[in-house]
């Protein structure tokens, strides 16, 4: 098998010539992978709709010496999908080692406020855009010989939470099962598949949607560890089920949540 874990103890470490794809990378959650992915020596190539700011993230990380490319897309489209799957081909030559699936968004609105342009933004959003760049990139990803795909899932998806509307949990949800489907679908071709499944976050997405304080700390009140997370904190594990040394592992899903989703009642 491609990956089997036989190199040596540095390169089992490191992404040292390997090819990724990380969409909405222009901020947040997203903007970490970029970076670690980058760090770890790989060769990123990122995207989101906001030209100006992919193109001031793209000039933070060339200060960075990071070998990381950008284009514009909104992965809502199927066209656009398309085309920016044959970027990322013509780029890195019909080979493709980590597609990392961030792009991902909230609508907080009770299910009875919830419409039916609700529903299909946040099924295209969250879980079609994810499954059909899957689909596409899939030749680039077996011919690589050693792939990692992650899906950006949250904890929405595991248990239930009203930070989120029930058709972004539902989506996350279906995530967390596609991972499952395509790992074991896909392992003949030395694809594996995993799942990162992120508390709240310190991001802009978060603080669009978690403005007052009593909420904030209604969630840290919930969270073992005490304290919202940070991107990065979330870039790591992303980086690590891409590695070599993550050989063995595949089909699972992984929450980042200082302990948000085994938390029972506390009482003393
Ligand atoms: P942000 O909103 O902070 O960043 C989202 C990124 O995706 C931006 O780069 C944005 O750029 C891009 N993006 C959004 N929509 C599209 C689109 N249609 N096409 C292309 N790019 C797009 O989100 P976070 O970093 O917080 O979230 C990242 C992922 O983590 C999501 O899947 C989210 O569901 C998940 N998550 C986040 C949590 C949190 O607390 N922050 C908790 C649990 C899960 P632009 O707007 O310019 O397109």
């Amino acid at each position: 098998m491609g990956e089997r874990n036989s190199g040596s103890k540095s390169s089992r470490w490191c992404l040292q010539g390997m090819t990724a794809l990380v969409t909405g990378g222009s901020r947040g959650i997203g903007y970490a992978i970029v970076e670690e992915l980058a760090q770890l020596g790989a060769t990123v190539h990122t995207c989101s709709r906001n030209e100006a700011e992919l193109n001031e993230s793209l000039k933070e990380w060339s200060t960075k010496g990071y070998r990381v490319t950008g284009s514009v897309c909104d992965v809502t489209s199927r066209v656009n999908r398309e085309e920016l799957i044959a970027t990322v081909s013509s780029q890195f030559n019909g080979k493709l080692n980590i597609l990392v699936n961030n792009v991902g968004t909230n609508v907080q609105k009770q299910t009875l406020d919830l419409t039916a342009e609700d529903f299909a933004f946040l099924i295209n959003t969250n879980l079609e855009s994810a499954f059909h760049l899957s689909q596409l990139a899939y030749p680039l990803l077996k011919a690589s010989e050693a792939a990692s795909i992650i899906f950006i899932s949250a904890i929405a998806g595991v248990v239930a939470t009203n930070l989120a509307s029930v058709i972004y949990s539902a989506a996350k949800g279906a995530i967390n099962q596609v991972t499952k489907n395509l790992a074991c679908e896909w392992a003949r071709d030395n694809i594996r598949t995993n799942c990162v499944a992120p508390g709240p976050i310190r991001t802009p997405l978060l603080e669009k949607h978690c403005t007052e304080d009593t909420l904030m700390n209604a969630v840290i009140s919930k969270t073992p560890l005490g304290r919202i997370g940070e991107a990065e904190e979330v870039a790591s594990l992303v980086a690590f089920l891409c590695l070599p040394a993550a050989s063995y592992i595949t089909g699972q899903t992984i929450c980042v949540d200082g302990g948000f989703t085994v938390n029972g009642l506390n009482l003393f």
